[in-house]
């Protein structure tokens, strides 16, 4: 497109946040799968609830405006959400996962407040005080999820992560020891399986 008019530059902006938010809303339900933790299965359900709001609140702002709002792919999104799913294509720990779905989540929410702080200025540089107050109220609501991941991060599941080196450290001690813990032959016990891993639902995708 022709980058020649800041009403272009708005619209293309827009469009960019409205397919962000319909890839999210593809992306959160596969998160909310491979996620162990009650309070992040939680918290990722309600921001799917949030994000689907906040797809009809975007078509609202085109409708005022006239205007389409599909025709742009953010790759920007795309991008955040394959590396996330990188991750999980792999066998790993359940509490392991979990820290790195908050990793790929709060990269989501951070690429959202980006977007939505420049398109609430422009807006209100527009003088579209409708739509900056939309904006405004979708800003809140990514940063809101943000801080709640980072809560959720903090008092439980970065915490149960690292102690899955704990437990695996405690096995290899265990199963190094004089007569104890020995590996029946055939059934190896290899680094990383700490035998939890039935939990997650596998990749995303
Ligand atoms: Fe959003
Ligand atoms: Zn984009
Ligand atoms: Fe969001």
């Amino acid at each position: 497109m022709h980058m020649d008019s800041f009403d272009k530059l708005y619209m293309d902006q827009l469009k960019d946040a409205y397919s962000a938010e319909k890839q999210l809303t593809k992306a959160l339900p596969k998160m909310v799968k491979s996620a162990t933790s009650p309070e992040l299965r939680t918290a990722l359900e309600e921001h799917l609830a949030v994000t689907r709001r906040q797809v009809e609140r975007l078509e609202g702002i085109f409708q005022d405006m006239g205007k389409p709002a599909s025709g742009k792919t953010c790759k920007g999104m795309a991008g955040i959400i394959e590396e996330g799913q990188e991750i999980l294509h792999e066998d790993g720990d359940p509490e392991v996962i979990d820290a790195a779905i908050i990793a790929a989540a709060q990269r989501v929410e951070h690429y959202e407040i980006a977007a939505y702080g420049t398109l609430r200025a422009f807006a209100e540089t527009k003088g579209d005080t409708k739509a900056a107050r939309i904006l405004e109220e979708i800003l809140n609501e990514e940063k809101e999820a943000d801080e709640r991941l980072t809560r959720i991060a903090e008092s439980s599941v970065n915490v149960d992560a690292r102690d899955v080196d704990e437990d695996e450290w405690d096995e290899d001690v265990e199963s190094k020891g004089e007569g104890q813990g020995r590996v029946q032959p055939g059934r190896g016990i290899s680094a990383g399986d700490t035998g939890r891993r039935d939990k997650a639902d596998g990749p995303w995708t």
